[in-house]
């Protein structure tokens, strides 16, 4: 039976060095036609996309609908492209992804998905930036549901159906590098294994009990058997 192994981006696959949140202050800028300095800072991290934008319409007491909150994030990813296109830009994959994203291809045992809160189309720009946004077959994004926690069973059920398999929750496996991670693979009944390449130590990530808990991707061979055969 393979295991369905659920990827989280931001400070998980890539570090985008900041240019996410400030697409997220270019949108906001160009929306609301504010100075991004009168916003207080954003809780980004393991956040989705129209969360975050939810949390901007509030900061400026504006009412919100999801055509508006789309229409919000239609600037976001405008920036997002220029941002990641920029010759200065200084985004990197983060140790180990890319040999573990190659070494995992070669295993029969492992479906690859996403279950991230950036919007699909965020998603596709971020991972596109790096040439590895088609090595996963589908996923759960923001775009599905604004709370991290209901995006489980829709990846969950993208997946089955794109590859044609049914998966047991045993064999699921979430990995994120925040503790909303840990609790959205929770909130599900899937595995976590929690990785401290984000904003979050290894003991921060530890305390909130997820299945596993590595530092990095960086010794591939070890992260390919715990996540093909760790029990
Ligand atoms: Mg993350």
């Amino acid at each position: 039976m393979p295991r369905l192994l659920l990827f989280d981006i931001d400070g998980t696959l890539i570090d985008s060095h900041g240019a996410g949140g400030s697409a997220i202050l270019d949108a906001a800028e160009a929306y609301f036609g504010i100075d991004r300095a009168v916003l207080p800072k954003l809780q980004l991290a393991g956040s989705t996309d129209p969360a975050i934008a939810m949390d901007v319409f509030g900061h400026v007491g504006r009412e919100h609908s999801r055509e508006t909150i789309f229409a919000f994030l239609d600037h976001y990813l405008a920036n997002l492209e220029r941002r990641l296109q920029a010759p200065d830009f200084r985004g990197v994959m983060l140790p180990g992804v890319k040999s573990l994203l190659d070494a995992l291809r070669e295993e029969n045992d492992a479906h690859l998905g996403l279950l991230t809160g950036n919007i699909r189309r965020g998603a596709a720009i971020k991972l596109g930036r790096h040439c590895i946004f088609d090595r996963f077959v589908d996923g759960g994004f923001g775009c599905d549901h604004p709370d991290r926690n209901q995006l489980g069973p829709i990846a969950t059920q993208r997946m089955q159906a794109a590859t044609s398999t049914t998966y047991d929750l045993a064999d699921i496996i979430v990995i994120g590098d925040t503790p909303k991670d840990i609790r959205c693979a929770a909130a599900f009944g899937a595995k976590c294994l929690a990785v401290a390449t984000g904003d979050y130590s290894v003991d921060e990530l530890d305390a909130l009990k997820p299945w596993r808990t590595v530092e990095s991707f960086a010794d591939v061979p070890a992260t390919v058997e715990l996540l093909l055969r760790g029990e």
